[in-house]
């Protein structure tokens, strides 16, 4: 059991998909069946705006207070593209191009991470993407021959998802949400 008052909490920005979304998603996971790797569960979805790693109390108020400052706007961003990362070996669907306002979003939360003195993002490149299937190495070769699911996110909020870890598995608690206008 997690207890949800221990600090710090290992926290990230993002995007939930819509139900129809998700169920998109799930059924094709479905199709291809089980194997070595791990799916991603319908609920668990999304698309990360900003890793955040572990937050103390004091670091969770100043962000709560930074995150509507950033710049909340609307945007589409389609996801057509099946990608293996070898590094986290994950299987993921994403996209060579970000949406303008998605990657100004991104560039500002980090600018805000270094702010608040919380680590900046290893990769210099912002690149959206929701995971798939994790302990993926099994689908390295496979993977990019599928034909891939074409999804266009559309997000109404952003999210601070809380990543607690179960006995069940990862669960993403939304701790906060702010309106994209
Ligand atoms: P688990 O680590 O338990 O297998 P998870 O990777 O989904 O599950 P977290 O590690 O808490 O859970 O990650 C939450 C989100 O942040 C995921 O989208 C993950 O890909 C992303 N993330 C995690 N670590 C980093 C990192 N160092 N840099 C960028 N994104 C990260
Ligand atoms: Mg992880």
């Amino acid at each position: 059991m997690t207890n949800e008052n221990t600090w710090p909490q290992r926290c990230f920005l993002g995007f939930a998909l819509s139900a129809p979304q998700r169920q998109q998603l799930c059924s094709w996971q479905q199709q291809l069946g089980d194997g070595n790797h791990r799916w991603v569960a319908s609920a668990n979805l999304h698309l990360t705006l900003a890793f955040l790693g572990q937050l103390q109390p004091s670091q969770m108020q100043q962000l709560l207070e930074r995150v509507p400052l950033l710049p909340l706007q609307r945007f589409s961003q389609p996801l057509t593209q099946l990608a293996y990362w070898p590094k986290p070996n994950i299987a993921c669907l994403t996209s060579e191009d970000v949406a303008s306002a998605l990657q100004q979003m991104a560039a500002e939360a980090q600018q805000l991470m270094h702010q608040l003195a919380l680590p900046a993002s290893e990769h210099s490149v912002y690149r959206p993407h929701i995971t798939l299937a994790r302990k993926a190495s099994s689908l390295a070769n496979s993977w990019q021959k599928l034909v891939p699911p074409q999804l266009n996110l559309q997000p109404t909020a952003l999210h601070l998802y809380h990543s607690q870890s179960t006995d069940t598995g990862v669960r993403y608690q939304i701790l906060n949400s702010w309106p994209l206008v």
